[in-house]
Protein backbone atom coordinates (compact mmCIF):
# COMPACT_ATOMS: atom_id res chain seq x y z
CA UNK A 1 0.00 0.00 0.00
CA UNK A 2 1.10 3.33 -0.94
CA UNK A 3 2.17 6.00 1.88
CA UNK A 4 1.33 9.77 1.36
CA UNK A 5 2.20 12.99 3.12
CA UNK A 6 -0.93 14.01 1.89
CA UNK A 7 -3.98 12.91 0.23
CA UNK A 8 -6.26 15.92 -1.05
CA UNK A 9 -9.58 14.51 -1.80
CA UNK A 10 -11.34 16.55 -4.75
CA UNK A 11 -9.73 18.22 -7.59
CA UNK A 12 -11.14 21.53 -7.74
CA UNK A 13 -9.31 24.75 -7.29
CA UNK A 14 -9.02 24.30 -3.48
CA UNK A 15 -7.83 20.78 -4.46
CA UNK A 16 -5.38 21.23 -6.99
CA UNK A 17 -3.86 24.04 -5.64
CA UNK A 18 -3.51 22.71 -2.38
CA UNK A 19 -1.76 19.34 -3.83
CA UNK A 20 0.17 21.68 -5.87
CA UNK A 21 1.50 23.74 -2.96
CA UNK A 22 2.26 20.75 -0.87
CA UNK A 23 4.33 19.21 -3.40
CA UNK A 24 6.50 22.18 -3.84
CA UNK A 25 6.83 22.16 -0.39
CA UNK A 26 8.16 18.30 -0.21
CA UNK A 27 5.47 16.23 0.70
CA UNK A 28 4.65 13.36 -0.97
CA UNK A 29 0.94 14.19 -2.27
CA UNK A 30 -1.72 12.26 -3.86
CA UNK A 31 -4.46 13.53 -5.23
CA UNK A 32 -8.02 11.53 -5.66
CA UNK A 33 -10.89 12.75 -8.02
CA UNK A 34 -14.25 10.85 -8.90
CA UNK A 35 -14.94 12.22 -12.08
CA UNK A 36 -12.10 11.44 -15.39
CA UNK A 37 -11.25 15.07 -15.99
CA UNK A 38 -9.79 16.95 -12.85
CA UNK A 39 -10.25 20.50 -12.01
CA UNK A 40 -13.97 20.34 -10.17
CA UNK A 41 -17.24 22.23 -10.63
CA UNK A 42 -14.87 25.31 -11.45
CA UNK A 43 -13.27 24.02 -14.55
CA UNK A 44 -15.74 21.68 -15.46
CA UNK A 45 -19.55 23.46 -15.00
CA UNK A 46 -18.46 27.00 -12.74
CA UNK A 47 -16.34 29.28 -13.42
CA UNK A 48 -14.31 29.04 -17.12
CA UNK A 49 -17.77 27.31 -19.02
CA UNK A 50 -19.98 29.97 -17.31
CA UNK A 51 -17.37 32.70 -18.82
CA UNK A 52 -16.41 31.09 -21.79
CA UNK A 53 -20.59 31.55 -22.84
CA UNK A 54 -20.51 34.93 -21.56
CA UNK A 55 -18.05 36.03 -23.70
CA UNK A 56 -19.72 34.42 -26.75
CA UNK A 57 -22.89 35.46 -26.11
CA UNK A 58 -21.14 39.13 -25.49
CA UNK A 59 -19.79 39.19 -28.72
CA UNK A 60 -23.11 38.32 -30.45
CA UNK A 61 -24.64 40.96 -28.42
CA UNK A 62 -22.01 43.73 -29.46
CA UNK A 63 -22.49 42.79 -33.18
CA UNK A 64 -26.39 43.05 -33.56
CA UNK A 65 -26.54 46.12 -31.09
CA UNK A 66 -23.35 48.00 -31.39
CA UNK A 67 -21.50 47.09 -34.09
CA UNK A 68 -23.68 50.24 -36.24
CA UNK A 69 -22.82 52.57 -33.39
CA UNK A 70 -19.01 51.81 -34.07
CA UNK A 71 -19.70 52.49 -37.85
CA UNK A 72 -19.37 48.27 -38.79
CA UNK A 73 -21.99 46.95 -40.87
CA UNK A 74 -22.46 43.32 -41.58
CA UNK A 75 -23.94 42.66 -44.48
CA UNK A 76 -27.04 39.54 -44.08
CA UNK A 77 -28.25 38.38 -40.49
CA UNK A 78 -26.12 38.15 -37.73
CA UNK A 79 -27.10 34.54 -36.24
CA UNK A 80 -26.01 32.09 -33.57
CA UNK A 81 -25.04 28.58 -33.85
CA UNK A 82 -25.92 27.45 -30.21
CA UNK A 83 -23.80 23.91 -30.94
CA UNK A 84 -20.88 25.69 -31.88
CA UNK A 85 -20.86 27.97 -29.02
CA UNK A 86 -21.27 25.25 -26.71
CA UNK A 87 -18.64 23.69 -28.51
CA UNK A 88 -16.04 26.02 -28.07
CA UNK A 89 -17.00 26.43 -24.18
CA UNK A 90 -15.93 22.71 -24.29
CA UNK A 91 -13.22 22.99 -25.58
CA UNK A 92 -11.93 26.06 -23.32
CA UNK A 93 -13.05 23.49 -20.52
CA UNK A 94 -11.07 20.29 -22.05
CA UNK A 95 -7.96 22.31 -22.70
CA UNK A 96 -8.25 24.22 -18.99
CA UNK A 97 -8.97 20.79 -17.18
CA UNK A 98 -5.94 18.87 -19.31
CA UNK A 99 -4.05 21.85 -17.87
CA UNK A 100 -4.15 20.84 -14.36
CA UNK A 101 -3.23 17.14 -15.26
CA UNK A 102 -0.02 18.32 -17.04
CA UNK A 103 0.24 20.44 -13.61
CA UNK A 104 -0.16 17.14 -11.75
CA UNK A 105 2.99 15.63 -13.72
CA UNK A 106 4.95 18.65 -13.31
CA UNK A 107 4.76 18.40 -9.63
CA UNK A 108 5.28 14.68 -9.64
CA UNK A 109 1.75 14.44 -7.72
CA UNK A 110 -0.19 10.57 -7.97
CA UNK A 111 -3.55 11.33 -9.66
CA UNK A 112 -6.18 8.66 -8.42
CA UNK A 113 -8.99 8.92 -10.41
CA UNK A 114 -12.29 7.23 -8.50
CA UNK A 115 -14.64 7.79 -5.33
CA UNK A 116 -12.39 8.67 -2.58
CA UNK A 117 -14.27 6.89 1.10
CA UNK A 118 -12.27 7.36 4.30
CA UNK A 119 -11.71 3.54 5.82
CA UNK A 120 -10.11 5.02 9.13
CA UNK A 121 -8.32 8.34 9.82
CA UNK A 122 -5.21 7.40 7.83
CA UNK A 123 -6.54 5.21 5.34
CA UNK A 124 -8.64 5.75 1.57
CA UNK A 125 -10.55 3.84 -0.05
CA UNK A 126 -10.86 4.63 -3.99
CA UNK A 127 -13.50 2.86 -5.73
CA UNK A 128 -12.74 3.14 -8.97
CA UNK A 129 -15.38 3.54 -11.94
CA UNK A 130 -14.33 -0.52 -12.92
CA UNK A 131 -15.79 -1.38 -9.51
CA UNK A 132 -12.52 -2.01 -8.02
CA UNK A 133 -10.78 -1.02 -4.97
CA UNK A 134 -7.42 0.94 -4.10
CA UNK A 135 -6.51 1.89 -1.06
CA UNK A 136 -3.50 4.59 -0.03
CA UNK A 137 -2.36 5.55 3.39
CA UNK A 138 -1.90 8.99 4.18
CA UNK A 139 -0.55 10.92 7.36
CA UNK A 140 -2.53 13.99 6.47
CA UNK A 141 -5.85 14.48 4.26
CA UNK A 142 -7.26 17.28 2.96
CA UNK A 143 -11.09 17.21 2.02
CA UNK A 144 -11.92 19.27 -0.98
CA UNK A 145 -15.23 17.79 -2.13
CA UNK A 146 -16.93 20.61 -2.93
CA UNK A 147 -20.66 21.60 -3.39
CA UNK A 148 -23.52 20.84 -5.35
CA UNK A 149 -26.54 22.87 -6.42
CA UNK A 150 -29.22 23.23 -4.01
CA UNK A 151 -32.92 23.02 -5.06
CA UNK A 152 -36.29 23.90 -3.15
CA UNK A 153 -38.00 20.44 -1.59
CA UNK A 154 -41.35 21.17 -3.91
CA UNK A 155 -39.38 21.24 -7.34
CA UNK A 156 -38.40 17.78 -9.28
CA UNK A 157 -35.14 18.71 -11.13
CA UNK A 158 -35.90 16.97 -14.74
CA UNK A 159 -32.32 18.08 -15.75
CA UNK A 160 -34.40 18.98 -19.43
CA UNK A 161 -36.75 21.76 -18.68
CA UNK A 162 -36.11 22.25 -14.76
CA UNK A 163 -32.63 22.92 -14.83
CA UNK A 164 -29.21 23.52 -12.36
CA UNK A 165 -26.41 25.39 -13.69
CA UNK A 166 -24.97 22.58 -14.53
CA UNK A 167 -27.59 21.68 -17.72
CA UNK A 168 -27.65 25.45 -18.44
CA UNK A 169 -24.01 25.36 -19.85
CA UNK A 170 -24.94 22.37 -22.08
CA UNK A 171 -28.13 23.38 -23.51
CA UNK A 172 -29.43 22.53 -27.34
CA UNK A 173 -31.42 25.30 -28.26
CA UNK A 174 -31.63 28.90 -26.80
CA UNK A 175 -35.22 28.48 -24.72
CA UNK A 176 -37.31 31.28 -25.80
CA UNK A 177 -38.61 32.12 -22.29
CA UNK A 178 -36.35 31.08 -19.71
CA UNK A 179 -37.57 31.36 -16.00
CA UNK A 180 -34.68 31.83 -13.24
CA UNK A 181 -35.71 31.14 -9.89
CA UNK A 182 -32.93 33.16 -7.97
CA UNK A 183 -31.58 36.47 -8.56
CA UNK A 184 -27.98 35.72 -7.18
CA UNK A 185 -24.79 35.35 -8.98
CA UNK A 186 -25.67 32.28 -11.35
CA UNK A 187 -29.03 33.27 -12.09
CA UNK A 188 -27.98 36.60 -13.80
CA UNK A 189 -25.02 35.57 -15.25
CA UNK A 190 -26.63 32.45 -16.87
CA UNK A 191 -30.13 34.67 -17.22
CA UNK A 192 -27.86 37.03 -18.99
CA UNK A 193 -26.00 34.39 -21.48
CA UNK A 194 -29.47 33.00 -22.84
CA UNK A 195 -31.18 36.87 -22.82
CA UNK A 196 -28.46 37.91 -25.30
CA UNK A 197 -28.89 35.20 -27.68
CA UNK A 198 -32.60 35.55 -27.64
CA UNK A 199 -34.41 34.20 -25.08
CA UNK A 200 -37.49 36.37 -22.46
CA UNK A 201 -35.72 35.86 -19.27
CA UNK A 202 -37.97 36.61 -15.79
CA UNK A 203 -35.56 36.13 -12.49
CA UNK A 204 -38.31 35.25 -9.76
CA UNK A 205 -36.53 36.85 -6.68
CA UNK A 206 -37.05 35.57 -2.81
CA UNK A 207 -35.88 39.05 -1.75
CA UNK A 208 -36.49 42.55 -2.42
CA UNK A 209 -33.29 43.11 -4.34
CA UNK A 210 -30.89 41.00 -6.82
CA UNK A 211 -27.07 40.18 -5.74
CA UNK A 212 -28.55 40.23 -2.17
CA UNK A 213 -25.26 39.93 -0.48
CA UNK A 214 -23.43 42.71 -1.93
CA UNK A 215 -23.75 46.67 -1.53
CA UNK A 216 -27.44 48.02 -2.12
CA UNK A 217 -25.95 50.28 -4.29
CA UNK A 218 -24.12 47.72 -6.69
CA UNK A 219 -27.74 45.94 -6.95
CA UNK A 220 -29.82 48.48 -7.79
CA UNK A 221 -27.22 49.52 -10.77
CA UNK A 222 -26.95 46.07 -11.90
CA UNK A 223 -30.95 45.74 -11.71
CA UNK A 224 -30.87 49.32 -13.64
CA UNK A 225 -28.73 48.25 -16.29
CA UNK A 226 -30.08 44.51 -16.82
CA UNK A 227 -33.93 46.11 -17.25
CA UNK A 228 -32.48 48.36 -19.75
CA UNK A 229 -31.19 44.81 -21.60
CA UNK A 230 -34.86 43.31 -21.01
CA UNK A 231 -34.55 41.21 -18.27
CA UNK A 232 -37.68 41.17 -16.19
CA UNK A 233 -37.88 40.76 -12.50
CA UNK A 234 -40.32 39.92 -9.84
CA UNK A 235 -38.67 40.54 -6.38
CA UNK A 236 -39.97 39.60 -2.97
CA UNK A 237 -41.31 36.35 -4.65
CA UNK A 238 -41.58 33.41 -2.46
CA UNK A 239 -41.88 30.42 -5.19
CA UNK A 240 -44.53 27.87 -3.88
CA UNK A 241 -44.37 25.11 -7.41
CA UNK A 242 -42.78 24.49 -9.87
CA UNK A 243 -44.77 22.60 -12.79
CA UNK A 244 -44.09 20.97 -16.15
CA UNK A 245 -45.97 20.46 -18.42
CA UNK A 246 -45.08 18.70 -21.87
CA UNK A 247 -42.63 21.88 -23.07
CA UNK A 248 -44.01 24.45 -20.56
CA UNK A 249 -42.63 24.92 -17.09
CA UNK A 250 -44.85 27.03 -15.30
CA UNK A 251 -43.61 28.93 -11.71
CA UNK A 252 -46.26 29.83 -9.00
CA UNK A 253 -44.97 32.08 -6.39
CA UNK A 254 -47.03 34.53 -3.80
CA UNK A 255 -45.66 38.10 -4.17
CA UNK A 256 -45.16 40.78 -1.57
CA UNK A 257 -49.05 41.31 -1.12
CA UNK A 258 -49.67 37.25 -0.98
CA UNK A 259 -51.13 37.39 -4.04
CA UNK A 260 -50.63 34.27 -5.82
CA UNK A 261 -48.69 34.67 -9.25
CA UNK A 262 -47.44 32.43 -12.20
CA UNK A 263 -44.72 32.48 -15.07
CA UNK A 264 -45.00 30.40 -17.94
CA UNK A 265 -41.92 29.79 -19.84
CA UNK A 266 -40.27 26.76 -21.82
CA UNK A 267 -36.73 26.11 -19.00
CA UNK A 268 -36.91 26.54 -15.31
CA UNK A 269 -33.19 27.48 -14.13
CA UNK A 270 -32.89 26.77 -10.46
CA UNK A 271 -30.27 28.95 -8.83
CA UNK A 272 -30.98 29.05 -5.16
CA UNK A 273 -27.39 28.57 -3.77
CA UNK A 274 -25.13 25.77 -3.26
CA UNK A 275 -24.64 23.20 -0.84
CA UNK A 276 -21.33 21.35 0.96
CA UNK A 277 -20.93 17.78 -0.72
CA UNK A 278 -19.96 15.16 1.57
CA UNK A 279 -21.22 12.39 -0.07
CA UNK A 280 -19.84 8.96 -0.20
CA UNK A 281 -16.35 10.72 1.72
CA UNK A 282 -17.81 7.94 4.77
CA UNK A 283 -16.81 10.42 7.38
CA UNK A 284 -17.89 8.59 10.16
CA UNK A 285 -15.31 6.16 9.55
CA UNK A 286 -12.44 9.06 10.30
CA UNK A 287 -14.72 9.96 13.02
CA UNK A 288 -15.15 13.89 10.97
CA UNK A 289 -17.88 15.64 12.19
CA UNK A 290 -20.43 18.16 10.37
CA UNK A 291 -21.74 21.59 11.78
CA UNK A 292 -25.60 21.92 11.50
CA UNK A 293 -26.02 22.75 7.94
CA UNK A 294 -24.20 20.19 6.21
CA UNK A 295 -20.34 21.80 5.90
CA UNK A 296 -17.42 20.07 7.68
CA UNK A 297 -16.86 21.67 11.04
CA UNK A 298 -13.60 23.32 10.64
CA UNK A 299 -11.11 25.50 13.41
CA UNK A 300 -8.92 28.85 12.06
CA UNK A 301 -6.76 26.28 11.20
CA UNK A 302 -9.09 24.80 8.67
CA UNK A 303 -8.45 21.68 10.82
CA UNK A 304 -11.47 19.27 11.54
CA UNK A 305 -12.00 17.85 15.11
CA UNK A 306 -9.80 14.74 13.77
CA UNK A 307 -6.21 16.18 13.90
CA UNK A 308 -4.58 14.87 10.75
CA UNK A 309 -7.80 16.07 8.55
CA UNK A 310 -8.22 19.20 7.33
CA UNK A 311 -10.97 20.95 5.12
CA UNK A 312 -10.94 23.48 2.31
CA UNK A 313 -13.35 25.62 -0.37
CA UNK A 314 -17.17 24.90 -0.93
CA UNK A 315 -17.53 22.38 1.31
CA UNK A 316 -16.70 24.35 4.34
CA UNK A 317 -17.90 27.59 5.82
CA UNK A 318 -17.55 31.05 3.72
CA UNK A 319 -17.95 32.39 0.53
CA UNK A 320 -18.45 29.79 -1.81
CA UNK A 321 -15.59 30.99 -4.49
CA UNK A 322 -12.84 29.11 -6.51
CA UNK A 323 -10.08 31.80 -5.54
CA UNK A 324 -11.35 31.68 -1.67
CA UNK A 325 -10.98 27.64 -2.36
CA UNK A 326 -7.58 28.59 -3.30
CA UNK A 327 -6.35 30.32 -0.47
CA UNK A 328 -7.70 27.72 1.73
CA UNK A 329 -5.67 24.89 -0.23
CA UNK A 330 -2.03 27.27 -0.04
CA UNK A 331 -3.00 27.77 4.01
CA UNK A 332 -3.47 24.53 5.09
CA UNK A 333 -0.25 23.28 3.13
CA UNK A 334 1.69 25.69 4.53
CA UNK A 335 0.62 24.85 7.89
CA UNK A 336 1.65 21.30 7.27
CA UNK A 337 4.14 22.25 6.47
CA UNK A 338 5.11 23.96 9.61
CA UNK A 339 4.66 27.83 8.70
CA UNK A 340 2.17 30.30 9.98
CA UNK A 341 -0.20 31.53 7.00
CA UNK A 342 -2.90 33.53 6.99
CA UNK A 343 -6.18 34.74 5.49
CA UNK A 344 -7.90 37.71 6.21
CA UNK A 345 -11.66 36.76 4.37
CA UNK A 346 -13.04 40.65 4.68
CA UNK A 347 -10.56 40.83 1.72
CA UNK A 348 -11.55 38.24 -0.23
CA UNK A 349 -13.23 40.24 -3.60
CA UNK A 350 -16.68 39.23 -4.93
CA UNK A 351 -17.56 39.22 -8.98
CA UNK A 352 -20.49 39.07 -11.16
CA UNK A 353 -19.82 38.67 -14.77
CA UNK A 354 -22.27 40.46 -15.97
CA UNK A 355 -22.26 43.19 -18.69
CA UNK A 356 -21.54 45.41 -16.61
CA UNK A 357 -19.56 43.67 -14.45
CA UNK A 358 -20.13 43.92 -10.16
CA UNK A 359 -16.97 43.94 -7.89
CA UNK A 360 -16.46 44.44 -4.49
CA UNK A 361 -14.31 43.63 -1.14
CA UNK A 362 -14.17 44.64 2.36
CA UNK A 363 -17.22 46.06 4.01
CA UNK A 364 -20.42 47.38 2.42
CA UNK A 365 -21.86 50.60 3.13
CA UNK A 366 -25.28 48.33 4.68
CA UNK A 367 -22.42 46.58 7.03
CA UNK A 368 -20.87 49.76 8.17
CA UNK A 369 -24.01 51.55 8.98
CA UNK A 370 -24.92 48.74 11.22
CA UNK A 371 -21.60 48.01 12.90
CA UNK A 372 -22.00 51.61 13.98
CA UNK A 373 -18.62 52.32 12.19
CA UNK A 374 -18.11 56.40 11.10
CA UNK A 375 -17.21 56.36 7.33
CA UNK A 376 -17.22 58.16 4.06
CA UNK A 377 -17.93 57.98 0.54
CA UNK A 378 -16.66 58.73 -2.53
CA UNK A 379 -18.15 57.72 -5.92
CA UNK A 380 -17.29 58.56 -9.51
CA UNK A 381 -19.74 57.39 -12.53
CA UNK A 382 -18.28 55.64 -15.32
CA UNK A 383 -19.88 57.46 -17.78
CA UNK A 384 -18.06 60.49 -17.07
CA UNK A 385 -14.46 58.50 -18.05
CA UNK A 386 -13.23 59.55 -21.45
CA UNK A 387 -12.47 55.44 -21.78
CA UNK A 388 -15.85 54.92 -21.35
CA UNK A 389 -17.00 56.93 -23.80
CA UNK A 390 -14.54 55.83 -26.43
CA UNK A 391 -15.77 52.07 -25.81
CA UNK A 392 -19.26 53.00 -25.50
CA UNK A 393 -19.21 51.02 -22.25
CA UNK A 394 -20.88 54.35 -20.18
CA UNK A 395 -23.09 51.80 -17.22
CA UNK A 396 -21.86 51.50 -13.79
CA UNK A 397 -19.54 53.75 -10.86
CA UNK A 398 -16.81 53.03 -8.32
CA UNK A 399 -17.67 53.89 -4.61
CA UNK A 400 -14.67 53.66 -1.94
CA UNK A 401 -15.60 53.88 1.66
CA UNK A 402 -13.13 54.71 4.46
CA UNK A 403 -13.13 55.17 7.92
CA UNK A 404 -14.12 59.07 8.58
CA UNK A 405 -11.57 59.87 11.11
CA UNK A 406 -8.41 57.96 9.51
CA UNK A 407 -9.43 57.80 6.03
CA UNK A 408 -8.12 54.13 5.76
CA UNK A 409 -10.13 52.29 2.92
CA UNK A 410 -12.82 49.84 4.15
CA UNK A 411 -14.76 49.03 0.96
CA UNK A 412 -14.45 48.96 -2.37
CA UNK A 413 -17.49 48.31 -4.15
CA UNK A 414 -17.50 48.76 -8.28
CA UNK A 415 -20.10 48.08 -11.70
CA UNK A 416 -18.97 48.88 -14.77
CA UNK A 417 -16.93 47.73 -17.87
CA UNK A 418 -14.11 45.31 -16.73
CA UNK A 419 -14.36 46.02 -13.05
CA UNK A 420 -13.51 42.08 -12.35
CA UNK A 421 -10.22 43.09 -12.75
CA UNK A 422 -10.09 46.56 -11.32
CA UNK A 423 -10.82 45.18 -8.15
CA UNK A 424 -7.37 43.71 -7.76
CA UNK A 425 -6.17 47.96 -6.87
CA UNK A 426 -8.68 47.49 -4.13
CA UNK A 427 -7.82 44.39 -2.69
CA UNK A 428 -3.91 45.35 -3.06
CA UNK A 429 -4.96 49.02 -1.57
CA UNK A 430 -6.97 47.23 1.38
CA UNK A 431 -4.12 44.25 2.32
CA UNK A 432 -1.36 47.48 2.95
CA UNK A 433 -4.05 48.64 4.53
CA UNK A 434 -4.14 52.17 2.30
CA UNK A 435 -5.90 55.72 3.15
CA UNK A 436 -7.72 56.75 0.23
CA UNK A 437 -5.90 59.84 -0.02
CA UNK A 438 -3.27 56.93 -1.12
CA UNK A 439 -5.25 55.92 -4.05
CA UNK A 440 -6.42 59.35 -5.34
CA UNK A 441 -2.28 60.20 -4.95
CA UNK A 442 -1.30 57.65 -7.53
CA UNK A 443 -1.05 57.97 -10.82
CA UNK A 444 -3.72 55.96 -13.44
CA UNK A 445 -2.83 55.44 -16.65
CA UNK A 446 -5.06 57.85 -18.83
CA UNK A 447 -7.30 56.60 -20.48
CA UNK A 448 -8.30 53.89 -18.67
CA UNK A 449 -11.31 52.46 -16.45
CA UNK A 450 -8.97 52.63 -14.06
CA UNK A 451 -9.14 56.36 -13.29
CA UNK A 452 -12.46 55.80 -11.94
CA UNK A 453 -10.72 54.04 -8.62
CA UNK A 454 -8.49 57.12 -8.47
CA UNK A 455 -11.54 59.88 -8.86
CA UNK A 456 -13.72 57.69 -6.56
CA UNK A 457 -10.87 58.07 -3.94
CA UNK A 458 -10.11 61.47 -4.13
CA UNK A 459 -14.40 62.32 -3.88
CA UNK A 460 -13.72 59.96 -1.01
CA UNK A 461 -10.84 62.11 0.52
CA UNK A 462 -11.98 65.45 0.32
CA UNK A 463 -15.14 65.33 -2.19
CA UNK A 464 -12.34 66.72 -4.52
CA UNK A 465 -13.14 64.32 -7.55
CA UNK A 466 -11.65 66.54 -10.72
CA UNK A 467 -13.97 65.18 -14.10
CA UNK A 468 -17.17 65.67 -12.67
P1 LIG B 1 -15.17 21.90 -6.35
O1 LIG B 1 -14.67 22.76 -7.43
O2 LIG B 1 -16.63 21.67 -6.25
O3 LIG B 1 -14.41 20.51 -6.50
C1 LIG B 1 -14.70 19.42 -5.70
C2 LIG B 1 -14.26 18.17 -6.44
O4 LIG B 1 -14.31 17.08 -5.52
C3 LIG B 1 -15.17 17.77 -7.60
O5 LIG B 1 -14.40 17.55 -8.76
C4 LIG B 1 -15.82 16.47 -7.15
O6 LIG B 1 -16.07 15.57 -8.20
C5 LIG B 1 -14.76 15.93 -6.21
N1 LIG B 1 -15.27 14.99 -5.21
C6 LIG B 1 -16.33 15.15 -4.38
N2 LIG B 1 -16.45 14.09 -3.55
C7 LIG B 1 -15.42 13.24 -3.87
C8 LIG B 1 -14.99 11.99 -3.37
N3 LIG B 1 -15.60 11.41 -2.34
N4 LIG B 1 -13.92 11.40 -3.95
C9 LIG B 1 -13.27 11.99 -4.99
N5 LIG B 1 -13.63 13.17 -5.49
C10 LIG B 1 -14.69 13.80 -4.94
N6 LIG B 1 -16.39 30.92 -8.34
C11 LIG B 1 -15.59 31.97 -8.61
O7 LIG B 1 -14.74 32.32 -7.79
N7 LIG B 1 -15.69 32.64 -9.80
C12 LIG B 1 -16.61 32.32 -10.73
O8 LIG B 1 -16.68 32.94 -11.78
C13 LIG B 1 -17.48 31.23 -10.46
N8 LIG B 1 -18.41 30.87 -11.36
C14 LIG B 1 -19.20 29.79 -11.09
C15 LIG B 1 -20.18 29.45 -12.02
C16 LIG B 1 -21.01 28.38 -11.79
C17 LIG B 1 -22.07 28.02 -12.82
C18 LIG B 1 -20.87 27.62 -10.60
C19 LIG B 1 -21.73 26.43 -10.35
C20 LIG B 1 -19.91 27.96 -9.66
C21 LIG B 1 -19.08 29.07 -9.89
N9 LIG B 1 -18.13 29.47 -8.97
C22 LIG B 1 -17.33 30.55 -9.23
C23 LIG B 1 -17.94 28.76 -7.70
C24 LIG B 1 -16.73 27.82 -7.80
O9 LIG B 1 -16.94 26.91 -8.85
C25 LIG B 1 -16.55 27.07 -6.48
O10 LIG B 1 -16.46 28.00 -5.41
C26 LIG B 1 -15.27 26.26 -6.52
O11 LIG B 1 -15.30 25.32 -7.57
C27 LIG B 1 -15.06 25.52 -5.19
O12 LIG B 1 -13.89 24.78 -5.27
P2 LIG B 1 -13.65 23.47 -4.40
O13 LIG B 1 -12.27 23.02 -4.73
O14 LIG B 1 -13.99 23.73 -2.99
O15 LIG B 1 -14.72 22.41 -4.91
P1 LIG C 1 -26.50 32.80 -4.59
O1 LIG C 1 -26.48 32.60 -3.14
O2 LIG C 1 -25.57 33.76 -5.22
O3 LIG C 1 -27.95 33.30 -5.03
C1 LIG C 1 -29.11 32.58 -4.73
C2 LIG C 1 -30.27 33.54 -4.84
O4 LIG C 1 -31.44 32.79 -4.76
C3 LIG C 1 -30.29 34.58 -3.72
O5 LIG C 1 -30.49 35.85 -4.26
C4 LIG C 1 -31.44 34.11 -2.86
O6 LIG C 1 -32.09 35.18 -2.18
C5 LIG C 1 -32.35 33.47 -3.91
N1 LIG C 1 -33.28 32.49 -3.37
C6 LIG C 1 -33.05 31.57 -2.40
N2 LIG C 1 -34.17 30.84 -2.19
C7 LIG C 1 -35.11 31.32 -3.05
C8 LIG C 1 -36.46 30.99 -3.31
N3 LIG C 1 -37.07 30.03 -2.64
N4 LIG C 1 -37.13 31.68 -4.25
C9 LIG C 1 -36.51 32.68 -4.95
N5 LIG C 1 -35.24 33.03 -4.74
C10 LIG C 1 -34.56 32.36 -3.81
O7 LIG C 1 -26.39 31.34 -5.23
P2 LIG C 1 -26.19 30.89 -6.73
O8 LIG C 1 -26.41 32.01 -7.66
O9 LIG C 1 -26.97 29.64 -6.88
O10 LIG C 1 -24.65 30.53 -6.73
C11 LIG C 1 -24.16 29.50 -5.85
C12 LIG C 1 -22.75 29.78 -5.45
O11 LIG C 1 -21.87 29.72 -6.54
C13 LIG C 1 -22.64 31.16 -4.85
O12 LIG C 1 -22.25 31.01 -3.51
C14 LIG C 1 -21.59 31.85 -5.61
O13 LIG C 1 -20.60 32.40 -4.77
C15 LIG C 1 -20.96 30.79 -6.49
N6 LIG C 1 -20.81 31.39 -7.82
C16 LIG C 1 -19.93 32.41 -7.96
C17 LIG C 1 -19.82 33.05 -9.17
C18 LIG C 1 -18.86 34.18 -9.29
O14 LIG C 1 -18.00 34.31 -8.44
N7 LIG C 1 -18.98 35.00 -10.32
C19 LIG C 1 -20.60 32.66 -10.24
C20 LIG C 1 -21.50 31.63 -10.06
C21 LIG C 1 -21.59 31.00 -8.84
Amino acid sequence: MSLYDVAVIGSGPGGYVAAIRCAQLGMKTAIIEKYSTLGGTCLNVGCIPSKALLDSSHHYDDAVKHFEDHGIEVPGEIKVNLEKMISRKNNVVDMTTKGINFLMDKNKIDVFEGLGSFKDATHIDIKKIDGTTDTIEAKNTIIATGSKPSTLPFITLDKERVITSTEALQLKEVPKHMLVIGGGVIGLELGQVYKRLGAEVTVIEYMDKIIPGMDGALSKELMKSLKKQKVKFALSHKVKSVERNGDEVTVTADNKKGEEVSFTGDYCLVAVGRHAYTEGLNLEAAGVQLEERGRVAVNEHLQTNVSNIYAIGDVIKGAMLAHKAEEEGTLVAEILAGQKPHIDYNLIPGVVYTWPEVAAVGKTEEQLKEAGVAYKSGSFPMRALGRSRASGDIDGFVKILADKNTDEVLGVHMIGARVADLIAEGVTAMEFRASAEDIARMSHAHPTYAEAVKEAALAATEDRAIHV
